[in-house]
């Protein structure tokens, strides 16, 4: 079986799991949706403090709800990260006090920055270039797409029983799950997450229940922040509880 062929017979699964990302376009001028500069904070808002070091968060990025291509509601995300860069603080991991993923709601102004704390190069999103995604091969099976490959003989069985499709012998190079799916990886609001490692959805601490994938920031496309060694970091957000978020990444 050819790649098109494979792609036209499994394209119902494909259209039910296809996402539009909005890639962010950056530019100059002032925009309520940025990475870097200052934060635009309610009254009320503190600037949050690393767990770990306990020094102030770099302010990271915002994206303003209202003004999004996407109908996400009303008020800020905003993330902030730990300063201190030497693995001592555990910026890579949701929910452990060296990064923070926060929703701000309300009238909110430009906040000065901490004394001492670095501004990071201030990048404004001024346009969303919409793309099609479909779901990373780490979530196939999860979605009812499973691949039993045989290595010695260089083939792949792909199986999906909601269309009732099931090829053996299938050439692993060609028929690949990344040609059935891949996400972008680079910054990005929506779409479908590009994990590096693997799935990773953050259970929320109130509920239990997986997050939801808001946003991608890759390492030093529209932040100067490297995760790890080029990694991915994912924002993410609770559906019954949007004042709980997470942000955590990864890297090879
Ligand atoms: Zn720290
Ligand atoms: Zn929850």
């Amino acid at each position: 079986m050819s790649p098109d062929e494979l792609l036209a017979r499994l394209r119902p699964w494909r259209e039910r799991h296809q996402r539009t990302a909005y890639v962010p376009q950056l530019g100059a001028g002032p925009s309520p949706s940025r990475f870097g500069g200052r934060p635009d904070m309610a009254e009320g808002d503190e600037w949050p403090t690393c767990a770990g070091c306990e020094r102030p968060m770099l302010f990271v990025f915002q994206l303003d709800l209202e003004t999004s291509p996407a109908d996400l509601g009303t008020g800020r995300i905003q993330l902030f990260y730990c300063p201190t860069d030497d693995g001592s603080c555990e910026t890579w991991a949701p929910f452990a006090g060296a990064n923070e993923a926060r929703w701000s709601q309300g009238p909110a102004s430009s906040r000065a920055l901490p004394g001492g704390t670095e501004m990071l190069t201030e990048r404004s999103i001024v346009g969303w270039e919409s793309v099609s995604e479909f779901p990373h091969p780490e979530e196939h099976e999860w979605l009812g797409l499973t691949y039993h490959y045989d290595f010695r003989a260089n083939t792949v069985r792909i199986v999906c029983p909601e269309l009732g499709f099931d090829e053996s012998g299938l050439d692993i190079e060609a028929c690949s799950a990344e040609l059935i799916g891949l996400p972008a990886d680079r910054d990005k609001l929506l779409g479908w997450p590009r994990f590096v490692q693997g799935m990773n959805y953050p259970g929320c601490p109130r509920c239990g229940e997986p997050l939801t994938y808001l946003f991608q920031i890759d390492s030093e496309v529209g932040t100067d922040l490297m995760f790890g060694d080029v990694g991915i970091g994912h924002i993410m957000r609770c559906e019954a509880h949007p004042d709980v978020l997470s942000f955590a990444w990864d890297c090879h």
